[in-house]
């Protein structure tokens, strides 16, 4: 259901959407979706993050379908202003676990808080509100570069726009576009690359400012120079913020205060770099693999 407080010209955004693709996960959650899998519970309160947004799951069983448990007993804490990494083989579970940070669906059994409030106790809108992604495969709008960007904070001023496109290193880019903001980009506009793609929704990201950030980290999409000067704008964007990344590159996670490897929906391992490396487990095991690729990169070019 759709609420009625969404302004008119949003409706019209979303069923330009709809048809134009499902792939943005954040306007896939907080516009399409919103309220299809969840509802506001009575009395449900605006989420506050004043103490700087701890991230906790506790105990969490999840199922898409009652046949299949995807989620076992997950249970980490993210500490407020840090970032925890998520590595493990695809299809361990590790898109739905930031699924379910945003409460696109609610856990089985468990529950999953922030800042000690149960997301099933605060508003959708307010939680949507704290939490930024930067998806896997941002689907750009119809409509101007600038509005893009804009879209991250309704209302942003242009001097705004143009600091968070400076801090995507995307400013450079635009302005050598031959409208400048006012291109107009998207599939029937400008097509832009996947990195480029993946900076606008860095500025979006930067705009709306939230509290806590997931990053469902892209892979193939992305040479290898482009994605290193995106992973050093993540970092910079994830600095004194509660963040969760979906790593897929685990050169990636290095420096993330912790790191919790998935495996059929179970956390097998968690750990810092370094004691995971100790641990010579699955993560050391991945760890080689990757080491071995590079290495193999190296030579052949
Ligand atoms: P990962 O991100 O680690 O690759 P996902 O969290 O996307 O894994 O998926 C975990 C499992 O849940 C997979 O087996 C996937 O097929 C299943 N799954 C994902 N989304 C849905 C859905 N909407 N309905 C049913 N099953 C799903
Ligand atoms: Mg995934």
């Amino acid at each position: 259901m759709i609420q009625l407080y969404i302004p008119l010209n949003f409706l019209g955004v979303i069923y330009r959407e709809i048809k134009q693709s499902l792939a943005d996960m954040e306007r896939l959650f907080g516009l399409l979706e919103q309220n299809k899998e969840v509802d506001d519970s009575p009395g449900a309160q605006p989420l506050h993050t004043t103490q700087g947004a701890r991230v906790a799951f506790s105990n969490v069983d999840f199922s898409y379908d009652p046949k299949r448990q995807i989620l076992f007993d997950v249970d980490f804490t993210i500490p407020a202003g840090t970032t925890t990494a998520v590595v493990g083989h695809s299809g361990s579970g590790k898109s739905t676990m930031s699924r379910l940070l945003f409460r696109f669906y609610d856990v089985n059994s468990g529950s999953i808080t922030i800042d000690g409030q149960d997301l099933r106790d605060v508003t959708q809108e307010s939680l949507r509100q704290a939490i930024g992604i930067v998806p896997q495969d941002t689907v750009l709008f119809n409509d101007t570069i600038e509005y893009n960007i804009a879209y991250g904070k309704p209302g942003a001023s242009k001097a705004e726009i143009v600091t968070a496109a400076r801090a995507a290193s995307i400013h450079e880019f635009i302005e050598s576009l031959p409208d400048g903001y006012s291109t107009m980009v998207g599939e029937r506009g400008l097509k832009l690359s996947g990195g480029e793609k993946q900076r606008v929704a860095i500025a979006r990201t930067l705009l709306k400012n939230p509290a806590i950030l997931i990053f469902d980290e892209a892979t193939s999409a992305l040479d290898s120079r482009a994605e290193q000067a995106i992973q050093a704008q993540l970092k910079e964007i994830a600095k004194n913020r509660t963040t969760l990344v979906i790593a897929h590159r685990l050169s990636t996670v290095a420096d993330a205060q912790q790191i919790l490897v998935l495996d059929h929906g179970k956390i097998v391992e968690r750990g810092t770099h370094q004691q995971l490396l100790a641990a010579e487990g699955m993560y050391a095991q991945m760890w080689e693999r990757q080491q071995a690729k590079k290495d193999e990169e190296l030579v052949e070019t």
